[in-house]
Formats: C-alpha cells, structure tokens, sequence
C-alpha cells in the first residue's frame, strides 16, 4: 500500500507540473488572443481570464511549498499544441467575427484542457490527504468551468451568428 502511495504521489507531482506549465505558456499566450479578439466582451474576457490564470500559478506555487519538488522543470506539449493552434488562427486571412468565432473554439479546447487536468490532480490529493491543496484545486477548476460557461454564452449569444455573415454587417462592435 506503501508503495502505490507512493507511485500515486509521483503522478500527482508530475501532473501539478504539468499544470504549472501550462498555466505559465497561457500567461504569454492569452494577451496575443485578446489582441487578436475583436468583439470587446470576448477581449475582456481574455483580459479577465489572464488575471485568473496569474492567480492559479500562484496556488500552484502555495501547493508546491509544501511539497519537497520545485514547480518548474516539466513543459506541458499538449498545452504547446493547444496554443499552436491558437497562433495559427491568428495568423490566418479571416474577417474579424470568423475570427473571434475560432477563437473561442481554440480557448474553449484550452479550458477543457485544463479541467481535465485539474478534476484529477484534485482527485489525486483527496486520495493522498492533501486537503489544502484540494481547496486550491478545486478553486482554479470552478474558475476554469465558469471560463468555459462564459465563452459558451458568448459563442451562442452573438458571435456564432456574426460569423454567418462574412461581410461584417454583424459585426457589433
Ligand atoms: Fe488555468
Ligand atoms: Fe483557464
């Protein structure tokens, strides 16, 4: 029993590393989404989400001060992918409500991403008796959830039916 502890502390640190690095390529990469965003609300809401995810790097760091690992050393290649992604629609020819419509779905992909991650790193520290770091996880996972609800709203709100019309006329800017 010792060692599947053991064993299940180890993914649990990998995968808070993992996080770690994810929340940091964010960092970089959401204030380029907002810039590329041309619906207001979706742009503040980047901006929004930029200032949350500096805060979950935080909890990420009181977790691993209690812990005998740095944070640092592992980069997240799925979170890389993501973000590739991310770049690519903002290097592409598109009128600017297609655009903010692919960029949902690109920090949409991200948030589930990330939820993933989180819902188990959680589970992982209930089951090791981590019960600090279970109350920090699980703030960044509502934070990542309410992310996600509010870039459905946006998507099914307007944007989705700005992107429809390719000449702008939508455009509610
Ligand atoms: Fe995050
Ligand atoms: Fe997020």
């Amino acid at each position: 029993m010792a060692m599947e502890l053991n064993s299940m502390h180890k993914l649990y640190v990998d995968l808070l590393k993992d996080l770690y690095s994810t929340e940091n390529q964010l960092v970089e990469a959401l204030p380029k989404m907002a810039k590329g965003a041309s619906s207001s609300e979706l742009r503040q809401g980047f901006e929004q989400h930029l200032t949350q995810t500096k805060g979950q790097v935080k909890r990420l760091e009181q977790i691993f001060s209690n812990l005998e690992f740095s944070p640092a050393g592992k980069k997240c290649v799925g979170m890389e992918g993501l973000i590739k992604e991310g770049e690519e629609i903002l290097k592409e020819e598109m009128e600017s409500p297609m655009r903010d419509a692919a960029l949902i779905t690109a920090a949409q992909k991200v948030e589930h991403y990330e939820m993933a991650g989180y819902g188990t790193a959680r589970t992982f520290a209930e089951i090791l008796g981590e019960a600090n770091a279970v109350r920090l996880l699980q703030e960044t996972l509502d934070e990542e959830k309410m992310t996600d609800e509010r870039l459905t709203r946006l998507a099914e709100s307007h944007i989705n039916r700005q992107a429809l019309r390719p000449d702008g006329r939508g455009n509610g800017r």
